[in-house]
């Protein structure tokens, strides 16, 4: 029987960093090195690996949109060649990568992991060297076809995962959606929560320079800084209020810097800073208030889900109402429409 196939984009991150006098760092060819000495690799249970290491290699903390389109770029290229790919990537920005990679690969039928380390594959201890052979072993036999996060044995939707510790080895979490496996003694994987695949053709969806941004309420926040965020060029907002979404509406001028620049088309979406649980725009007089000035509700989604998907509606150039519409819908698991509550 032929062995599963599997593609690595090696994108930068800790996970191939060596130590310098100036902090870790990227270093070109160590994590290759490390790899061909690797015996796990040879191990009959273990995919043929190929993998390419990006030029530059980089801190995540350096992303950019076109970096996510160039590994989408890379993927797309190659679906049919491979049965699965992992990307390695830095830790810090993992999470935007993973919920930009699921809306720019529709029509996905393969797994596409994401993963990284909290501690270069170099070091003595470290979880590079588990995070990479969980990574390899789900992109080369799972066949689930979605963008995950590996991480400190937890399975995550790509589009869900936050970035919850600095430096534990369980750095990632989805708390406001299930699990999709844990890869303990035994890989279990939840199969009923894996979404099928998109019927239509894969296709690259690029996500482009939109000009969003996010901004986190706290008390006293200042209507005059809203103002400033929300001015020309910005096209959306991520705005990070209280429990179900609630904000202090009874300051008119913060009412109306969201009224005014709504009626502009600014798309402004309401998310919650708690970690768990849904906005919910009908609960209070206060958070009606915000929909009545054209807010939308980003119900559970992650600050990162709603951002990079801000970025990918705006860039397919729908109207800001369309993207209004479509920020609310389900398109990829980010969020739980209300229904299904
Ligand atoms: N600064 C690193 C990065 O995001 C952190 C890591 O990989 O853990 O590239």
């Amino acid at each position: 029987m032929r062995r599963p196939r599997v593609y690595v984009a090696y994108t930068g991150g800790t996970i191939g960093m060596r130590r310098s006098e100036r902090g870790y760092r990227p270093a070109p060819g160590a994590l290759l090195e490390r790899l061909e000495a690797m015996p796990e690799l040879e191990h009959e249970q273990m995919p043929d690996v190929e993998v390419v290491e990006y030029v530059p290699l980089l801190d995540s903390s350096d992303m950019r949109p076109a970096d996510w389109v160039r590994i989408a770029r890379d993927i797309v290229e190659r679906h049919d060649a491979y049965d699965g790919f992992v990307v390695l990537h830095g830790t810090d920005t993992l999470a935007y990568t993973a919920s930009a990679l699921s809306f720019m690969l529709r029509g996905l039928r393969k797994p596409v992991v994401v993963t990284g380390s909290q501690v270069p594959l170099v070091e003595l201890r470290n979880d590079a060297r588990e995070n990479l052979v969980n990574a390899l072993l789900i992109a080369g036999t799972s066949r689930i076809p979605e963008v995950l996060v590996s991480f400190g044995g937890r399975l995550l939707r790509g589009n869900r995962a936050v970035k919850v510790s600095s430096d534990g080895f369980d750095a990632f979490d989805s708390p406001n959606h299930p699990v999709l496996g844990r890869l303990g003694t035994r890989i279990e994987i939840r199969h009923h929560r894996i979404r099928p695949a998109d019927d239509r053709p894969l296709a690259l969806e690029a996500v482009g320079d939109a000009k969003v941004g996010a901004l986190r309420l706290f008390p006293g926040v200042d209507a005059e800084v809203l103002r400033n965020v929300l001015r020309p060029p910005l096209q959306g907002l991520v705005l990070e209020c209280y429990g179900v979404g609630n904000a202090p509406v009874s300051d008119e001028a913060f009412l109306g810097a969201l009224a005014e620049a709504a009626a502009r088309g600014v798309v402004i979406v309401d998310v919650s800073q708690c970690l768990e649980g849904r906005v919910s725009l009908d609960d209070y007089a206060n958070t009606r208030a915000l929909r009545d000035v054209g807010v939308v509700s980003g119900f559970d989604m992650t600050v990162e889900a709603a951002l990079t998907k801000l970025c990918y509606l705006f860039e397919r150039g729908d109207s800001p109402e369309r993207v209004r519409e479509l920020v609310q819908l389900d398109l990829r698991g980010e969020l739980t429409p209300p229904d299904d509550g």
